[in-house]
This record gives structure tokens, C-alpha cells and sequence, in this order.
């Protein structure tokens, strides 16, 4: 339902900036490992803080794994500070681990067993350093090692919890006792009283996002949708004084519209933007999991959430959960549907949460009456206008060498009435084929970058004759209906 769909910075970044990929992981990285400091060191949470240094590490894997070119040398700098980086957080996260095992006092059986590889790639399984020192660069020196260093201090014997009031309190094994556990006998894995321990890191490692790399200035057009947003969730946040009683924001907001338009994107936005913790998750993950497991991690999420606020959850693709009921429906997504109702309810009752639940979709036709009342604002993300489009065009080409003029974009801009903000990123990727297409293979083999020649107008009209919209005007006067009929009117 959901199309694969690539990004602007994708679309900038195919292969020719490495730098800038291996420094956003990088950035992203340093996020986690951030949080992972402030659990460590200042509420002692080493569960916590063990899962968001795992992310950190994962970020830093990608990055290292990536070709770096010997010749530049900002990308080399970056790379050996990244594998002391990676050094350093594996470091602590074994530190981490051993503490926890003594504080869980495993039994010896349990210990022997060594813990279950990770999935790196094999690249990366060898950069660590033999060396412990670690020597940061700058930035690193202060945000991370310096409080990594002090491990005495995030070292005190506490056992570290995470407060989640829904979730039962049970004495819950270390992961390597886990893994014993799932390699003796893996189906009995799940009828351990610790099953929500891989709830919670399921949330904690998959679905909590860090800041994700897109910004509201990233997003072409969609004003009205940026503003609502910015009211209902960013301001709340930034000033929780001036936003409460009949102020009070709103629980739930629903962005629906066709598809390619950015409704994630703006979702990434908000997360980046906002200073609130940011839970995504799709409502086919939940929906995927086994009888059960799905209404478990709905309770757990709400109340991770509730954890760690100011929070948002974002679910996409709302309407594979909350679609109108069938006769045929399954007991158990009736179940977890409800499930979703009561811990939705919960958040919108009790008014010192401060939660949202974000929610978007394509087919908001689907949602029934009991979803959309949870929901008081529906926000339309529509179809790019003219101006956006030729917005959105030129922010696409920005990175390219193009003899477009002003009314090129113009002329391209009229010709892609209906098209969505992916079927133009399509379309300009397809125009930026031309010049290359026109090669033999010869040429391609030898020809430098610089010397290909600039996209066209000409390449503009190919593309435009493969690349249609890919809404269709039914399918289109469908939203308008229902946003007429339940939308709030603020696109
Ligand atoms: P779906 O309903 O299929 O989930 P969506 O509305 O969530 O679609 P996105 O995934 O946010 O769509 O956008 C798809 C891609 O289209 C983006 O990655 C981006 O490249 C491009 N795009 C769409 N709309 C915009 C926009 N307003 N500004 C910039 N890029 C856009
Ligand atoms: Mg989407």
C-alpha cells in the first residue's frame, strides 16, 4: 500500500556524496549515543542505556562499512574517529552488560552461555582497535567519553528500571540469559514472564527513532499542514506552560491523503523538529506480530511512552489497524484494536500526559467512525499545486547540472498537473537518465562525470511521456469527498 518511494536526498546524493552519507550516520549516531550517556550516567537506567548505545553502534557500523576515498581527507578523519567511537560504546556496552549480569546475580549455567553474535556486517566485526584508550575528537571528548570514562560513576549497584506502570513487574533475566533460554528451547521463549522485556526492547531498539534527517524546510509546499502541525505539536511541546487548558492540544491528529506526498516526511519532520521523544511504528508491524504479541506491544508502547514524554507516536499506515469493522474480522485484531482504543483513551483522558498519536494514511475511507472520533484533527496533504511543483522540481534539480530556464520549470510545472511529490521526484530522476542514455557504452565507460552533458527541456518531455501521475482523477475527487465531509478544513 505503502509505495517505495525515495527522497530528495537520496535523489542528490546517488553515489556522489559519500561524505555526506558516511557524516549523517555519523550525526545520527552521536544522537544515540547521547541519549545513551543521559541514562547512563544520569538515571542510571543501564538497560536503557545499553539499547540506545546499541543503536549509536549501529549507525556507526553502517558509516564504517562504507568505501572511503584515501584522498579525502574529511572523510578519513571522520572514519578513524568513527571506529574509535564504535570502539569506545562496544566498550562500554560490555562494561554495561557485565554490571547488569552481576546485578541479576545469573546463575553460572546461564553466564557460560556466550552472547548470541550480532548481526554486523563482517566488515565491521574487525575495525575495533585492539587499544581501550580512547582519544576522542572533540565534539566526542565532551558530549561522550569524557562521561564515558567515568565509569564509576554510571557504575553504581542500583538496579536499573524502566518505570513502565502497565507493564508487569517481573524479575526479568539479562539478553544472554534470553538467549540460552531461546536457543534451549525457543517456542518457550514466548511464554516466559519476560516477554515484555522484548517488548520493550523491540520498542526501544526499533521504534524509537532519533532525530531523523528531515526538516519542515525540507518539505515543498503543504503550508497549512506544516502550520497545523507546528500548533498542535511543536509549540505544546516547546512551551507546555502556554498551551493547557481550553489551549490544551490536541491527542491525536491524522494525516491522510494519496499517496507520495509527504505525509511520512512531515511525520520525520515533526520528529526531528520537535523536542519530544518520537515512537514510529507501522500499523502492520503490530498487526503482523503473533495472537497476542500484537495487544502487548500496544500496552507497552503507550506505556514507554508515557515513560519518557513529551512523546509522539507515529503510526503509519493507520488504516491496516483501525479499517471499519468486518464480519469476518479476526478475534485478535478486534482485540488489539481495542487494545489501541483504551490505551488511546487513556492518554486522551488523563491531561497530565503529555502524548499525541500521530496517524497517517492513504485510504482514510477505510477508518471507521470509533478511529476517526480519536482523531479531532484530519489534516489533508494534497497534491502539490503548480507552485510547489515547480518548488519541488527545482529543489530536485538543485544538485544537477541542468540548462533548465525560469520557464522551463514553469512549462513543467503546468505539464504535471495530478502528479505527486514522488511522481516528480520520479520524473526528474527519469529526465536525468537522458544525457546518460545517449551514450554508447564506450563512451560511458570512459566519459568523466563533468563532461556529460546537461539535463534538458528535451529530456523533460521523454520523461514526461513514461512518467504519468499515479492518481487517478476518481481516486482524487475521492479525497476531496472525504475531506469535505471529515477533514478540518486546514488544507
Ligand atoms: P504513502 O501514502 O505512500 O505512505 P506519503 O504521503 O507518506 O506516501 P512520503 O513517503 O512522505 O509520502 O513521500 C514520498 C517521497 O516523495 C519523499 O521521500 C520525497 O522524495 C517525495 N515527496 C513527496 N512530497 C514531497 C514534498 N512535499 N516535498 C518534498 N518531497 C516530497
Ligand atoms: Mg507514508
Amino acid at each position: 500500500m505503502t509505495r517505495s518511494n525515495e527522497n530528495f536526498e537520496n535523489f542528490s546524493m546517488d553515489g556522489e556524496q559519500p561524505y555526506k552519507i558516511q557524516n549523517d550516520y555519523h550525526q545520527r549516531a552521536v544522537g544515540f549515543l547521547r541519549q545513551a550517556l543521559e541514562f547512563d550516567e544520569q538515571s542510571n537506567n543501564k538497560e536503557m542505556a545499553i539499547l540506545l548505545y546499541k543503536q549509536g553502534i549501529r549507525e556507526l557500523e553502517k558509516a564504517v562499512n562504507l568505501n572511503v576515498d584515501p584522498k579525502d581527507n574529511r572523510a578519513v578523519d571522520l572514519h578513524t574517529k568513527m571506529r574509535k567511537n564504535l570502539a569506545m560504546a562496544r566498550e562500554r556496552v560490555h562494561v554495561l552488560q557485565d554490571l547488569l549480569r552481576k546485578e541479576n546475580a545469573i546463575p553460572a549455567k546461564a553466564q557460560a552461555v556466550p552472547p548470541k553474535p550480532r548481526h554486523i556486517p563482517t566488515k565491521a566485526q574487525h575495525p575495533t582497535p585492539p587499544h581501550k584508550i580512547y582519544s576522542p575528537p572533540p565534539i566526542e571528548r565532551k558530549e561522550v567519553s569524557s562521561k564515558l570514562n567515568d565509569n564509576a560513576a554510571a557504575a553504581q549497584n542500583k538496579r536499573p528500571v524502566l518505570k513502565l506502570p502497565n507493564v508487569e513487574k517481573k524479575e526479568l533475566p539479562s539478553k544472554s540469559d534470553d538467549d540460552a533460554a531461546a536457543v534451549q528451547n525457543k517456542q518457550s521463549l514466548l511464554n516466559l514472564p519476560n516477554v515484555e522485556k522484548q517488548l520493550i526492547s523491540y520498542i526501544l531498539d526499533e521504534v524509537i527513532v532519533n532525530k531523523p534527517n528531515v526538516k519542515f524546510t525540507d518539505i515543498g509546499g503543504q503550508e497549512r499542514a506544516k502550520r497545523a502541525l507546528e500548533e498542535a505539536v511543536i509549540l505544546p511541546v516547546l512551551r507546555p506552560e502556554m498551551f493547557t487548558g481550553l489551549r490544551a492540544p490536541v491527542r491525536g491528529i491524522l494525516l491522510f491523503g494519496p499517496p507520495g506526498n509527504g505525509k511520512t516526511m512531515l511525520a520525520k519532520a515533526v520528529a526531528s523538529e520537535a523536542k519530544a521523544r518520537f515512537f514510529n511504528i507501522t500499523a502492520s508491524s503490530l498487526t503482523s506480530k503473533y495472537v497476542g504479541e500484537g495487544e502487548k506491544l500496544v500496552r507497552t508502547l503507550f506505556a514507554a511512552a508515557r515513560e519518557l514524554q513529551p512523546s509522539i507516536i507515529f503510526i503509519d499506515e493507520v488504516d491496516s489497524l483501525l479499517t471499519e469493522r468486518k464480519e469476518s474480522e479476526h478475534d485478535a485484531m478486534r482485540r488489539l484494536k481495542t487494545e489501541f482504543f483504551i490505551q488511546f483513551d487513556g492518554v486522551q483522558t488523563n491531561s497530565d500526559d503529555r502524548i499525541l498519536v500521530l496517524a497517517a494514511t492513504n485510504r482514510p475511507f477505510e477508518l471507521d467512525d470509533a478511529a476517526l472520533r480519536r482523531f479531532p484533527r484530519r489534516i489533508y496533504i494534497q497534491l502539490p499545486d503548480s507552485r510547489t511543483r515547480k518548488h519541488l522540481l527545482k529543489h530536485l534539480l538543485s544538485k544537477q547540472e541542468h540548462s533548465l530556464t525560469s520557464s522551463d520549470f514553469e512549462w513543467i510545472a503546468n505539464e504535471t498537473h495530478n502528479y505527486s511529490g514522488s511522481d516528480l521526484t520520479a520524473l526528474a530522476k527519469d529526465a536525468a537518465m537522458g544525457p546518460v542514455r545517449e551514450l554508447r557504452v564506450d563512451q560511458l565507460k570512459e566519459l568523466s562525470v563533468s563532461r556529460i552533458r546537461p539535463i534538458s527541456r528535451q529530456d523533460f518531455i521523454q520523461a514526461l511521456r513514461k512518467i504519468r501521475p499515479s492518481v487517478s482523477p476518481s481516486t482524487l475527487e475521492k479525497y476531496i469527498t472525504w475531506d469535505r465531509q471529515f477533514g478540518d478544513g486546514s488544507s
